[in-house]
């Protein structure tokens, strides 16, 4: 199968190195010269223009920093759509906002162009490993003739349910990751602030919900089930809370996400959930964005 790989970065340069090594024909582009080299010493050939590595390839990835850089990619002068055919699929594999995903997959179905989205989670470290993991967003048809590349770049497909819903998931899975890197380290911070040894206070949390995350134990376990009894009450959640902020203040180590999570839990209070398992600050989150409430 011929493969056109546009944008040979971070990523993009081994993704391509593991379609070769998957047996396919992969003809890169990049803006950059070296980048371009490293991809033949891969044993991948490359092109003069985007349009030129598209023409006779059955799927074109592009792998780029950002939205302005996929437009050019593909609506430039010799750009992509000025070599591709028609039967082929871009499989868009950036990190770019979702409504801008929608304008060009919209773009490039007016010139008669199949788009899909399928950015991946994990690491440039995986992405040597060819163990990415991929958020397909397009029809299960498309997400199936886009097989030859994500078999090659990851160990794991996911199909997120339809055209751009593999760039929102990105989104989610994102904001959720990013987030939790920022208060854990407040909780390492506060450890060490405190006299705590980190490396123990790892090994602690390790094996609780602080280190192991709540979606896949107590949200499993309560919110997840529609089952708001008290495992840990919510009142007490919000005194711990609290008596660890005391304690920071003290010490003077930064809290700010955990100042903001209280204000959440006073919140949950005030909505009635006091007795309510601490898991039923979903619900009270849910509630607070309009969504129907369940419990
Ligand atoms: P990078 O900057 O290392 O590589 C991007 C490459 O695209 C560069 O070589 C650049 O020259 C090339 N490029 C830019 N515009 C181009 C164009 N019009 N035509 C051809 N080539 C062009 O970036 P990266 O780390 O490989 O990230 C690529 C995307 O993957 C980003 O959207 C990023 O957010 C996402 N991502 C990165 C990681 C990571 O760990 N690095 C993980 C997941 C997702």
């Amino acid at each position: 199968m011929k493969i056109a790989f546009i944008g040979l970065g971070t990523m993009g340069l081994p993704m391509a190195r593991n379609c070769i090594e998957n047996g396919h024909d992969v003809v890169g582009f990049d803006l950059n010269s070296t980048a371009l080299e490293n991809h033949v010493a891969n044993g991948g050939t490359v092109a003069q223009t985007g349009a030129e590595a598209a023409t006779d390839a059955d799927l074109i990835v592009t792998m780029v920093p950002n939205a302005s850089h996929v437009r050019a990619a593909l609506f430039e002068p010799d750009g992509i759509l000025d070599g591709m055919d028609s039967s082929a699929l871009v499989i868009e594999m950036s990190t770019i906002h979702p409504l801008e995903s929608d304008g060009i997959r919209e773009k490039a179905a007016s010139r008669g162009f199949a788009l899909i989205d399928g950015p991946v989670g994990r690491t440039s470290m995986h992405a040597q490993s060819g163990q990415l993991l991929i958020m397909a967003g397009g029809t299960k048809s498309q997400i199936k003739q886009a097989g030859p590349v994500f078999d090659s770049v990851g160990d794991t497909v996911i199909d997120c349910g339809g055209p751009g819903m593999g760039i929102r998931m990105k989104m989610i899975n994102n904001f959720m990751s990013i987030v939790n890197n920022v208060v854990t380290a407040e909780a390492l911070t506060l450890a060490e602030s405190i006299g705590l040894d980190v490396n123990m206070a790892v090994d602690v949390m390790s094996g609780t919900a602080a280190g192991q995350g709540h979606m896949s134990t107590t949200y499993q376990a309560k919110a997840l089930q529609g089952d708001l009894t008290p495992a840990f009450m919510l009142e007490l959640a919000h005194k711990d809370l609290g008596l660890a902020l005391d304690l920071a203040a003290q010490v003077q180590a930064p809290v700010p996400m955990g100042a903001a999570a209280r204000e959440m839990y006073t919140i949950a209070r005030r909505q009635g959930r006091g007795q309510q398992d601490w898991t039923a600050i979903y619900e009270g989150i849910r509630e607070l964005a309009g969504l129907e409430h369940s419990k």
